[in-house]
């Protein structure tokens, strides 16, 4: 049966594949196609890991103490007859033979298919059951990964079989959550296409959904719970729709949408390296956000003039809460300088918190288990000054990068002129520390991020202190409109448009400009080509964003006449329907400048 599940568009383009369904706690188990000659020792791995289970049970059975529960050692019985039960392992043995799954994904990928037919279960007792199932499955997993490198990603060779390996079907991913650390590592996955239940269109998964550029929903509720292992999807990532087993003429409608995204983009990539200017001859700059110094190249592909936003925090994530030593930073802050060959590279400090967690945590676990209001606690700045051997840590680290090209670093979610003290503070002791040790480094220039309404209200304050400023547009919607951007269930109530985040937006860069200081916006707003002619009004010249949305934002920079825009602006920001009248302004505006507009031939 055919049927649609609506949720938020967050990553454009449309993808069409099979659902992998994924529970939380288990996406960050190893997806990669393994090929024909590796059946029988995938089959192998996973027999082996069985046996080693059996074993383990076996010994625990044995060695249960005396005062043990009377049901223990039943319990460890259903765990060895679920454990032996063909329904388990035969069935995923199938999914290798079949589908080329390595034993991981295939033993994820039946546990989903027999936790659905536990759920569905009348009686209370064999529903109760699926706890055990998981249980024996997570000590399969666990004895498997015992036995294989940490990273599959990168150094399996079954990956790199994965990668040259045809006729598959393609595979879009379906999950309840995806925590941001988490949906990093898919950049080097199999997936065309994502599917969350939750999540906001500015959480921090749905933004490195929009860096890998795969079509992507999420807040789709129930959409993991109805959607079933293996139904055909079709992600429409511009809409936020998700249909399921589309009609064959509905498919062929899409394939033809995706043929024909397919040859826009290869349109608008022929604008790469054309510079950015507008119609009355202003020179803007587009950078690029990366969360990864692998990020780096692809940034200077896509014609970015530099990185505007490195989200630094990125590199703390998937270490089980360990942190990156400086040697270790500094290794990949020079790798990002050194790819952008002298361009600029704007590092933020960590901006850990909220629902960017050191631990693999979910925007909804933290909310619901851990912290009261993660988004209002110790995140960002207020963090790296608490810890403030490993904030000196990170300030040494970038500073030595800087001997390596142009480097600015970039301080999130500055609210008090005392938080802007202690980070100079910190910083002349980093420089000191590293005099002392005779290691080089450049003056690096530093910037203050625009994420919260205070910091734009005590702006002028900031300016005397700062080299430049950065407007977060992401937080500062968040912290303006008190809208978690990370709850789908208020998702309606973020509002980039809002008259008060405009006119903050708006007096920020006006501001900066007359104390002559450099001014950006690295928030979503810079890659949306609905705000790139208002950004330009209010005398933007400096947008930082996804690589892939710089082509798309640089053909509305080269049509747009800033200058007869500037003369609108007042219009804009003094409506109570911002939206409404910018659209009529695009309208008008585009169809005067329309005759002289560069076309991309
Ligand atoms: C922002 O808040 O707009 C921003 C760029 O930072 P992040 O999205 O990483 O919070
Ligand atoms: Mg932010």
């Amino acid at each position: 049966m055919s049927f649609q599940v609506f949720g938020l568009p967050v990553s454009r383009g449309v993808a069409i594949g099979r659902a992998v369904l994924v529970a939380s706690s288990r996406v960050d188990v190893a997806h990669y196609f393994i090929d024909e000659t590796q059946v029988e020792s995938e089959i192998g791995r996973l027999r082996s890991a069985r046996d080693a289970v059996a074993r383990e049970l076996s010994t625990l059975k044995r060695d249960l103490p005396q005062e043990a529960p009377a049901e223990l050692p039943a319990l460890l019985d259903v765990h060895l007859m679920l454990l032996h039960d063909e329904v388990l392992t035969g069935a995923t043995k199938q999914w290798i033979r079949d589908r080329h799954y390595n034993a991981e994904w295939a033993l994820s990928a039946q546990l989903e298919v027999l936790a659905r037919q536990f759920d569905e279960m009348e009686d209370d007792y064999l529903r109760e059951r699926k706890a055990d199932l998981e249980q024996v499955v997570e000590r399969l997993l666990r004895v498997m990964a015992r036995g294989v490198s940490t990273d599959p990603f990168v150094s399996s060779p079954a990956l790199q079989a994965a990668r040259d390996f045809g006729g598959e079907d393609p595979l879009v991913l379906v999950a309840n959550d995806i925590a941001p650390a988490d949906m990093l590592q898919f950049k080097r996955s199999v997936f065309t296409g994502f599917v969350t239940d939750v999540g906001g269109k500015t959480s921090h998964t749905a933004i490195v959904a929009r860096s890998l550029d795969i079509p992507a929903v999420v807040g789709a509720r129930e959409a993991s719970r109805i959607i079933r292992q293996d139904d055909w999807l079709i992600i429409d990532g511009d809409e936020g729709i998700v249909i399921v087993n589309p009609s064959p003429i509905v498919l062929e409608e899409y394939r033809f949408r995706q043929r024909q995204s397919d040859l826009e983009r290869a349109r608008l990539s022929r604008l790469r390296h054309t510079p950015a200017v507008t119609l009355d001859g202003e020179r803007v700059e587009l950078l690029a956000n990366i969360e990864l110094p692998g990020d780096a190249p692809g940034a200077l592909e896509a014609g970015a003039v530099g990185v505007g936003l490195f989200r630094s925090e990125f590199l703390f994530m998937n270490r089980g809460g360990e942190l990156p030593g400086e040697d270790e930073q500094f290794e990949a802050y020079r790798a990002a300088v050194e790819s952008m060959n002298g361009l600029p590279v704007t590092i933020r400090t960590v901006d850990i918190g909220a629902d960017k967690s050191l631990e693999r945590l979910s925007a909804n676990e933290l909310r619901h288990d851990h912290t009261l209001n993660p988004a209002l606690g110790l995140r960002a700045i207020r963090w790296s000054l608490s810890e403030p051997a490993m904030f000196r840590q990170q300030l040494r680290a970038i500073l030595r990068a800087s001997a390596y090209g142009k480097v600015r670093l970039l301080v999130p979610m500055v609210a008090h002129l005392s938080e802007a003290r202690h980070t100079f503070e910190a910083l002349l002791r980093a420089k000191q520390q590293l005099r002392e040790a005779g290691r080089p480094f450049n003056d690096v220039e530093v910037g203050a991020m625009v994420e919260v309404p205070a910091a734009a209200l005590i702006l002028p304050s900031l300016l005397r202190l700062f080299d430049f400023v950065s407007i977060g547009t992401n937080d500062l919607i968040q912290y303006t409109l008190a809208i978690d951007r990370a709850d789908e269930t208020v998702a309606h109530l973020y509002d980039p448009w809002h008259p008060a985040v405009l006119r903050l937006i708006s007096q920020t860069i006006a501001q900066a400009r007359a104390a002559g200081k450099s001014v950006s916006v690295c928030g979503e707003m810079a890659g949306d080509c609905a705000f790139t002619e208002l950004l330009l009004a209010m005398g933007l010249r400096s947008f930082s964003m996804h690589p892939s949305q710089i082509s798309s934002v640089k053909q509305r920079v080269l049509r747009t006449d800033a200058r007869r825009w500037s003369a609108k602006l007042d219009q804009v920001l003094l409506a109570d329907e911002p939206q409404v009248v910018c659209v009529e302004l695009q309208r008008g505006l585009a169809s005067i400048s329309a005759p002289v507009a560069i076309a991309v031939a």
